[in-house]
């Protein structure tokens, strides 16, 4: 039925892959181009073993717009599963556009020189996508992505207006080291670092990074600290579902994780601007002043999430809270989530449950769109599909979800 291109060949895209090839009635050609093409053969040859679907691979630097078109002019995917680094979404979408690619991604565009977020550079091209007859689905990974599919799937079926949603995002797993990333190291601690954010009644305020936080009760899991952070999905939620008053985004973090990143931002290494240092040359004839940035070095030498799987134990558990208007007419919460274990999801895809919950949602969405269910021309984040048939392959593929109507939502105001 379809041809896909992953782009990528990193914790998401590992998962991301195993889903396609556990998926060919729906993915018959599956080609993954990276950087760095030997870990696009590594993984083509643990696929081809288990599943026995024959992967092939290419090398391609997504930052380069004329790479990626003669990349798909030669393979011309149906669809392209962006599944690097946000840097690339740019690249990635013109490129698209140069050569009738769909599009699809998990997290939104950032500058590399400017730890911001926002959707407004992709949204710059809806009518550009639309005029074209082609489909850009943004954010499908599970927050963004799932987290917006819940929000949807509550305004469809529970709610006559949502007024309050709070998204908590749960990672109680433990991976036996000191200091780790979930994710792109670099992504992430640029991420969580910044200042925090949230909306309410038509505006957005800001608070000291960390500021706001407070215990909350996860399924299965216990009482974690949870975190205020500015979050990419709230941008697109409060547009596509005005009723919301306010929409909050929370994430758990050990004192232990706090503790070295406050060290780290101390002591320098969290900058992401360029500082000079001085190195021996290759050829060892001396120094020379090179430009490095500090965040990229550290992520050098921090551990590589793909490499956590093994010992990780626990769960994740994310979900949407939410208190609003029932069709009924009278006041109802609703908490809509999945809880989904770090083991059960190294022994399936040899990779931890945060690319585990990224990885197959991406598969999904481009099951969606292969099969003419997800397909309308422009640039669309994902709570602007029908959110049903989704739900509907989350409880086929790994990520089954729970609902708990009229409980306590344990936020006060
Ligand atoms: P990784 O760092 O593990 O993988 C990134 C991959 O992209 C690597 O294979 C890397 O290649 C490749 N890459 C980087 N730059 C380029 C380039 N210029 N050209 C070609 N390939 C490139 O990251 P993750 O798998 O952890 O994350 C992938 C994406 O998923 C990120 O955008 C992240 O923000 C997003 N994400 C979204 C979540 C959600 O819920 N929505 C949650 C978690 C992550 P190389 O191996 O050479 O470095």
């Amino acid at each position: 039925m379809g041809k896909v291109l992953i782009i990528g060949a990193g914790g998401v895209a590992t998962v991301a892959a195993h889903k396609v090839c556990q998926n060919t009635d729906v993915f018959t050609e599956i080609k993954i181009a990276s950087r760095t093409k030997s870990k696009c053969d590594a993984l083509a040859e643990v696929l081809n073993k288990k599943y026995g679907t024959n992967v092939t691979t290419a090398q391609v630097d997504a930052d380069s717009v004329e790479e990626l078109v003669a990349l798909l002019s030669d393979y011309k995917p149906e669809i392209v599963m962006n599944l690097a680094l946000p840097y690339q979404d740019l690249t990635i979408m013109e490129a698209c556009l140069q050569t009738g690619c769909n599009y699809l991604d998990t997290a939104n565009y950032e500058p590399k020189d400017e730890a911001h977020f926002e959707y407004s550079w992709q949204w710059a091209y809806r009518e550009r996508f639309e005029q074209a007859g082609l489909c850009a689905i943004l954010g499908c990974g599970f927050d963004p992505g799932v987290t917006s599919i819940y929000t949807a799937y509550a305004a469809k079926h529970h709610f006559k207006e949502m007024h309050y949603l709070d998204i908590v995002d749960c990672n109680a797993g433990n991976h036996h080291k000191a200091f780790a990333t979930n994710f792109n190291p670099e992504i992430n601690i640029r991420e969580i670092t910044q200042k925090g954010l949230y909306y309410e009644n038509g505006k957005y305020i800001e608070t000291e990074p960390m500021e706001i936080h407070q215990p909350l009760n996860y399924p299965g899991i216990g009482p974690k600290e949870s975190y205020l952070l500015h979050h990419e999905e709230i941008e697109s939620l409060v547009i596509n579902f005005p009723t919301i008053k306010r929409a909050r985004f929370w994430m758990t973090f050990g004192q232990q994780y706090l503790n070295y990143l406050d060290v780290i931002q101390n002591i320098g290494m969290a900058r992401i601007d360029e500082v000079e240092y001085k190195a021996p040359k290759a050829d060892g004839t001396g120094e020379e002043v090179v430009k490095i940035v500090p965040l990229q070095f550290l992520k050098a030498v921090l551990p590589n999430p793909q490499d956590l799987g093994e010992n990780y134990d626990g769960e994740t558990s994310i979900g949407c809270r939410i208190r609003g208007i029932g069709n009924d007419g009278q006041e109802h919460t609703y908490y809509v989530y999945n809880n989904c274990s770090h083991q059960a999801a190294y022994e399936e895809t040899g990779m931890q449950g945060v690319s585990y919950t990224t990885g197959v949602p991406a598969m999904i969405g481009a099951m969606m769109f292969l099969k003419g269910i997800w397909s309308k021309p422009g640039v669309h984040n994902v709570e602007e599909f029908d959110p049903d048939p989704f739900m509907d392959e989350l409880n086929k593929h790994g990520l089954p979800w729970h609902e708990i109507h009229d409980g306590d939502l344990e936020f006060n105001d």
